[in-house]
């Protein structure tokens, strides 16, 4: 178990996009695992790799008993929005709020060995597909809400006791980010 430390929104990893993975090796392999025991912890229904200061293309998902993982996903949307669902963020603890969503998606992408992979899904399976890939191209949740529904989860955030904190700094990632930042 490699538990690891869930970074907060604030924190600027959470803003940069991902890099493609090029090397479908053992640190990926760790990676995924990283990110499978850190989301089962919390626990959450998904996670992607800058939510724990990684900057690569890999999120897990955890909804309806179906584990797995995506790296360099692609995603197809359709189907109608759903205005209501609501929808929570590990690294927004406690909160949840309406976000629009498309109900159905595809992603393609490929699995840690490197093995093409299609994930399909409908409602929260869609939804979860379409926030972690958010995720990699530094999109949050709150920029899918309508103005003033963001406006008072910006208000919620502010009131959270965790507004501000942030875990310390690691300075060296065991994963390899293709020289870009963390
Ligand atoms: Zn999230």
């Amino acid at each position: 178990m490699a538990i690891q430390a869930i970074r907060l929104f604030g924190d600027p990893v959470l803003r940069t996009p991902a890099a493609p993975v090029v090397d479908f090796d053992k640190e990926l392999r760790k990676l995924v695992q990283d990110l499978t025991d850190t989301m089962m912890d919390a626990p959450g229904a998904g996670l992607a790799a800058p939510q724990i200061g990684v900057g690569l293309r890999v999120f897990t998902y955890y909804v309806d008993d179906q584990l797995g993982h995506l790296v360099n996903p692609d995603l197809d949307l359709s189907g109608d929005i759903d205005e209501e669902g609501e929808e929570g963020c590990l690294s927004f603890p406690g909160l949840s709020f309406p976000t629009p969503r498309s109900v159905r998606a595809v992603a393609k992408g490929f699995n840690m060995y490197g093995e093409p992979v299609v994930v399909e899904g409908t409602d929260l399976m869609a939804r979860c597909l379409q926030h972690e890939t958010d995720h990699l191209d530094g999109i949050l949740f709150i920029d899918r809400m309508d103005p003033q529904q963001r406006k008072l989860a910006m208000k919620a955030v502010r009131e959270a006791e965790w507004s501000g904190m942030q875990p310390p700094t690691v300075k060296f990632s065991p994963h390899p980010t293709g020289g870009k930042a963390l």
